[in-house]
């Protein structure tokens, strides 16, 4: 229950005096439900105001504060021409004020001939006169409440001002309660921040990094106490501790031995399995690492101790694919793997269903199909999910309440991660990196070429297949449009296909499952020799014999997308080519960017240059469901403080009580305020 105190701060924003519906509607486009979202709603510049006599006045452009006397109204000739206000300044000094529309009549009432107002707005030319068009502000001389000389300027929406907004912001800053510091004191000190009341109100009245950052810092403490929380919750529950007796892994027949950084993180996993504190652990290892082998050796151990495993793949070509491999590597060996989509219905599901409640399946490989309710496992005691990007904290969440036991969880992510971001997002994992790659694989050639050398380019395409080979086609990236990304792609297959013929394939987003895995069956089968594409095979297809691989208009990808798409190739032991044609006009950065692209392939360079350009919620794919991990702290702040935040957080758990200490009161309010309620319930065992 969310402690009573924050109320006023979760009050609707209807309950602030003047919120009726017309305004509600631009709040509400705004994303500003409550009184704490227009809290929250910074301005994001301001204008800067002088108070000045006409005769200092060096420039035109600058907003100014003005004393006139009014001394006359001229309306214009026609009904369209604006209205025209004269005033003269102390110095004797004629300022023109003008007013188009209906906003004529108004403006006469508030400048009356002979009365001497105080104006703000900015400063023009017309002609020989200097004018202001529709001032800001308009008060009487000697008015109690000055015109501003710094106003904030908000994100806005139609429908409302940007004074209006800071007028109930304002209200708003009045119902502040006085929250309990949460902040660690050193630290506070050491920054010099403010209170979080003074440091709200400060952010409304004046352009103030300190104040920004201490505000951003409570989100991100917030959520690194929150991820504390789980991991604590977990490391008090307890799982089926694993410890296999070799007498499958020693069945294993593999065509290669284990690299260095393979068995090191095999190592760790059983390190983990082998307690009865349940396994929370990411494996990061770049594409091609061989994260598939560690996986097969966890699940083995599972099920040598009579357990179950599950593998949870991102779709359903990865799916089928991982079902393959294990059953490859697993030839021979007395272990009964199933598979589970949304594709097995009838009989055949109802069949896997049971096999995983009596025990007779000892690994499922599926798509989230795997974790619904209705799936009952005997013995679930490993769940293990590839290509952790794809997946929400939510689904971590869900994952992690299945079964009696908690299941030991690992998370294999192909993406590397900066470590700013990996600790806002997994900071309560441990984590492992296969650092390695497995010998043999000479490293993809990138090169990067203008789209107006398409004509050579399809040229190197037919003699590379008239080796044998086979080649990625992969079509543009279309903003926010599948239909359009679509058509490019049925665009270029079709012009591909005039000189490729049957050779050519096409396989994109909008193609249902079984459509998809079938283009992509005979693809690996080797029939077709070049696979035209949308993005859908970014993810996890492996096909040796392919070892050439075109993106087209690869500025609009995302690095770490491009090193995702490049390495679908260089898995046979060809040497392999990657192809990044550009637009004949990018700009410099976008230059530069295909140019780090060519000069590594190092994963973790790229994400972090990635993570500076795009951002992080973009990053992670996660700018559209909107479950971007923060909502007040910019990508820059995520990195200046999320060190910091997490340590705090640590201090709060391991020194100072958790949230029964003293600190922890607060801290509590911190995790409501910011809707981490999820820590909170996991005290409860939740
Ligand atoms: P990823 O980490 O991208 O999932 P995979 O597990 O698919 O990588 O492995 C990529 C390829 O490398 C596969 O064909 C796999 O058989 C092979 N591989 C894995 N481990 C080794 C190794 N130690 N030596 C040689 N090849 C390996
Ligand atoms: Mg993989």
């Amino acid at each position: 229950m969310r402690p009573d105190i924050l109320n006023p701060l979760f009050a609707e924003v209807e309950t602030l005096k003047g919120v009726g519906p017309g305004i509600a509607r631009p709040l509400d486009r705004l994303g500003l439900k409550r009184v704490k979202d227009l809290l929250y709603h910074f301005p994001t510049s301001w204008t800067y105001r002088k108070a000045v006599r006409i005769a200092d006045v060096a420039d035109v452009g600058q907003n100014i504060i003005i004393t006139l006397e009014i001394v006359s109204h001229r309306a214009g000739g026609s009904a369209r021409s604006p209205l025209r206000i004269h005033g003269v300044d102390a110095d004797g000094n004629y300022l023109t004020l003008t007013f188009f529309g209906r906003t004529g009549s108004w403006a006469r009432k508030q400048l009356p001939i002979g009365e001497t107002r105080v104006i703000s707005g900015k400063l023009e030319r017309y002609g020989d006169e200097l004018q202001i068009v529709h001032p800001d502000h308009i008060a009487p001389a000697g008015d109690a409440r000055p015109v501003a000389l710094v106003e904030p300027v908000y994100p806005l929406s139609e429908g409302i001002t940007s004074s209006r907004l800071h007028g109930l912001v304002l209200q708003g800053l009045e119902r502040l309660p006085g929250l309990a510091e949460w902040i660690e004191p050193s630290l506070m000190a050491e920054r010099k921040w403010q209170s979080w009341n003074q440091s709200l109100s400060t952010v409304h009245h004046k352009d103030d990094q300190s104040a920004r950052d201490r505000l951003a810092y409570d989100e991100l403490f917030a959520n690194q106490l929150a991820m504390r929380l789980v991991r604590a919750s977990l490391d008090r529950r307890r799982g089926p501790p694993i410890s296999g007796d070799d007498r499958l892994v020693s069945l294993l027949k593999l065509p290669f031995a284990l690299t260095g950084a393979q068995r090191r993180v095999i190592g760790e996993i059983e390190g983990d399995l082998a307690q009865s504190r349940p396994m929370l652990r990411l494996l990061q290892g770049d594409v091609g690492s061989g994260k598939t082998m560690v996986a097969l050796h966890a699940l083995l151990r599972a099920v040598e101790a009579g357990k179950q495993g599950a593998l949870l793949a991102p779709t359903e070509i990865l799916a089928r694919q991982h079902l393959a491999n294990l059953q490859a590597s697993l030839a021979g060996l007395p272990v009964n793997v199933a598979i589970l989509t949304g594709r097995e219905k009838g009989r055949m599901r109802e069949s896997v269903l049971m096999g995983l409640a009596d025990g007779s399946i000892d690994i499922l490989v599926g798509t989230h199909a795997i974790f619904q309710e209705a799936v009952t496992y005997k013995a679930l005691a490993l769940a293990i999910i590839d290509e952790q990007h794809r997946f929400g904290v939510s689904q971590r969440l869900m994952l992690s309440r299945k079964g009696q036991g908690v299941p030991h969880l690992l998370v294999m992510t192909a993406t590397p991660i900066p470590r700013s971001l990996a600790l806002a997002c997994y900071g309560e994992m441990d984590v492992s990196a296969l650092d390695e790659m497995p010998p043999g694989r000479t490293p993809v050639e990138t090169r990067v070429m203008s789209e107006e050398r398409l004509p050579q380019l399809i040229d190197g395409v037919a003699r590379h297949l008239a080796n044998g080979r086979q080649a990625f086609w992969v079509c543009p990236l279309v903003e926010e449009s599948e239909r359009s990304e679509l058509a490019a792609a049925e665009q270029r297959a079709a012009m591909l296909k005039l000189r490729f013929g049957d050779q050519v394939a096409l396989v994109h987003g909008r193609m249902k499952g079984p459509e998809k895995d079938a283009v992509m069956e005979v693809f690996a089968a080797g029939k077709t020799r070049l696979l035209v594409a949308t993005t859908v095979i970014e993810v996890g297809v492996d096909v040796p014999n392919a070892s050439l691989m075109i993106v087209e208009a690869a500025d609009r990808f995302g690095l770490a997308q491009l090193h995702q798409l490049r390495g679908r190739v260089g898995r046979g032991s060809e040497k392999s080519s990657c192809i990044l044609v550009r637009s004949a006009q990018i700009s410099e950065t976008a230059r530069a960017r295909l140019a780090l692209m060519r000069d590594t392939n190092d994963g973790f360079r790229i994400a972090e240059e990635d993570l500076k350009l795009r951002g992080a919620g973009e990053m992670l794919g996660t700018r559209q469901s909107g479950d971007s991990p923060f909502r007040i702290a910019t990508d820059e702040q995520v990195r200046a403080l999320i060190g910091a935040a997490a340590a705090d957080a640590r201090l709060l758990i391991d020194r100072d009580g958790g949230l029964d200490g003293p600190r922890g009161a607060a801290a509590r309010l911190a995790l409501y305020l910011f809707e981490r309620d999820a820590g909170v319930a996991t005290l409860r065992g939740g």
